[in-house]
């Protein structure tokens, strides 16, 4: 079996058009939604990342506004910096991007966001809600996941799932929405013994680790649909996920390339959850 590839680039263009028409007619009632955008230091990938997603909330007719500060600043001046923009109209959204030097600990900054502008969905409020099965921001990048398996027309309800990783962003996140959607979710992480025992009882394999080439097409099922998460850059630069793409595409259903696969999704996903901020404080209807 050649699985078939889903073009997340595509699919994250397609929506894209339809956001736009969204921004348009907020802008048609006097909104126009906003995003601010932290960036500490200044780390090159971060720049990257915090570059893309300005550029994508232009396309689309978002504000965005960018704080840069220094490396060495304080958590003091981070959170007046937040709680100034938790007050500005102008702002829907808020995101802090990661990672922050080490003498910030995300915990005593992700939560002062406010919730209603937490567009990244990493506040502890918002994190329970999502447990709890609540309507709320879903993180990016698991939100896109979702839109990505319903667009294949993946039916998600009864299946086994399994998440490799669990980190607070990604795969905590997906596995719970995946949960939620009535999968049946297994979690695994670096310390699981037999990882392939797991990953091959996967339906729907959801591998957001960082380690290049991690699942090969030994720890795939016939068939099933992989998302591979991961973004690393090999010896050339040249960016390669988790799952060796050449190997499992040959027994996978539906499998992600990297790149082009989950990373125009997350962004996407920024735009609709900074679309959906605006409505929500504007108390316009939230679907
Ligand atoms: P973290 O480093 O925070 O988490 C990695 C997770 O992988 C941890 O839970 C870790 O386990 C687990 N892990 C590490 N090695 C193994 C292993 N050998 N076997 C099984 N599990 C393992 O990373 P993130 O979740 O932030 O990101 C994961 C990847 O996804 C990265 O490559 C990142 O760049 C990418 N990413 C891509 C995005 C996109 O839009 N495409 C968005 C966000 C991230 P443990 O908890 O035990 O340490």
């Amino acid at each position: 079996m050649t699985a078939k590839i889903i073009d997340g680039k595509a699919i994250a263009q397609k929506l894209r058009e339809r956001l736009k028409r969204e921004v348009d007619d907020l802008k048609e009632k006097g909104i126009t939604p906003g995003l601010a955008v932290i960036l500490v230091g200044e780390d090159p990938a971060s720049l990257t990342y915090v570059r893309n997603k300005r550029k994508a909330c232009r396309e689309i007719g978002i504000r965005s506004f960018l704080f840069s500060l220094p490396e060495t600043v304080s958590e003091g001046e981070l959170v007046r910096k937040i709680e100034e923009l938790n007050g500005d109209e102008q702002v829907h959204g808020i995101l802090v991007q990661l990672p922050l030097p080490s003498h910030v600990n995300p915990a005593n900054i992700l939560p002062r966001i406010h919730p209603m502008k937490d567009v990244d969905g990493f506040h502890p409020l918002n994190a329970g809600k999502l447990m709890a099965g609540e309507k709320t921001f879903i993180p990016c990048t698991p939100l896109g996941i979702s839109v990505l398996l319903k667009e294949i027309g993946c039916r998600v309800e009864g299946k086994h799932a399994v998440v490799v990783g669990r980190s607070n962003i990604v795969g905590k996140p997906a596995g719970q929405l995946l949960l939620n959607m009535n999968a049946t979710v297994t979690y695994c992480h670096s310390k699981t013994a037999d990882l392939q025992k797991f990953t091959s009882m996967a339906d729907i394999l959801i591998v957001a680790c960082g380690k290049p080439n991690l699942i090969g097409a030994g720890h795939v099922k016939e068939g099933a649909v992989v998302i591979d998460v991961g973004i690393n850059r090999d010896e050339s630069g040249r960016l390669t996920g988790d799952v060796n793409f050449e190997e499992v595409k040959e027994k996978a259903g539906f499998i992600t390339p990297v790149p082009g696969g989950v990373g125009p999704m997350t962004i996407t996903m920024l735009l609709s959850n900074t679309i959906q901020a605006a409505k929500q404080i504007h108390r316009l209807p939230w679907p």
